[in-house]
C-alpha cells in the first residue's frame, strides 16, 4: 500500500475502538498476502478473540477471518455458547459466517465495509432481516467503513499491478 497502513486513526467511541482491532487483523492478513480481512471477539468489554482471513495459507475456502475468530472464541471461553458477545468484522459477513454466527449464539454483530458479492447482510442477501427461530442478532454496519475498503482497494491494486508486471516482464 505504498505506506504503512494508518493506525494513526483515532478511534472516538467503543466501536470504533474493536473496529481498530478488527482493522489491525486485517493488516495482518495483508502483509502475509491475504485478501485483507479481520475480525475480534468481544465480550464484556474485552477482545477474547481474533482472526484474520487465512483462506490461501490454509487452502481452505472456509478459513475466514470470522469464522477463525469464532473458534478462536469457542475455545476462549471453552463454550460453542457466545452468548453476550459481539463479534466485529472489517467487511460485511457472507452466508457461511452469518450462519456461523446464529450456530455460536453470537450477540451482536458490528461490520465496516460491505461486500457486494457475498456480503450476507444486505449486499447479496439479508441472512439477519428473517426472524430466526431462536436467536436473533442485532447488526450495525459502517464503523471505520473506508478505512476496510480502502485496505482491500489497495490490496486488489497491488495484486493487478504484480500480475500486469509478471505478464510483461
Ligand atoms: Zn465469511
Amino acid at each position: 500500500m505504498g505506506e504503512p497502513f494508518p493506525f494513526s486513526i483515532k478511534p472516538e467511541n467503543n466501536d470504533e475502538k474493536f473496529m481498530l482491532e478488527a482493522l489491525k487483523e486485517a493488516w495482518k492478513a495483508y502483509q502475509i498476502d491475504e485478501v485483507p480481512v479481520g475480525a475480534v471477539l468481544v465480550k464484556e468489554g474485552r477482545v477474547i478473540a481474533r482472526g484474520h482471513n487465512q483462506v490461501e495459507m490454509l487452502k481452505d475456502a472456509t478459513a475466514h477471518a470470522e469464522m477463525l475468530c469464532i473458534t478462536a472464541g469457542e475455545a476462549a471461553m471453552e463454550n460453542w455458547r457466545l452468548n453476550e458477545t459481539t463479534l466485529y468484522c472489517t467487511i460485511e459477513p457472507c452466508s457461511m459466517c452469518a450462519g456461523a454466527m446464529l450456530l455460536a449464539r453470537v450477540s451482536n454483530l458490528i461490520w465496516g465495509a460491505p461486500d457486494i458479492r457475498h456480503g450476507a447482510n444486505g449486499s447479496w442477501v439479508d441472512l439477519f432481516a428473517i426472524t430466526h427461530p431462536t436467536h436473533a442478532i442485532a447488526t450495525k454496519r459502517g464503523v471505520f467503513e473506508e478505512c476496510s475498503a480502502r485496505l482491500l482497494q489497495d490490496f486488489f491494486q497491488r495484486k493487478r499491478k504484480e500480475k500486469s508486471k509478471k505478464n510483461n516482464g
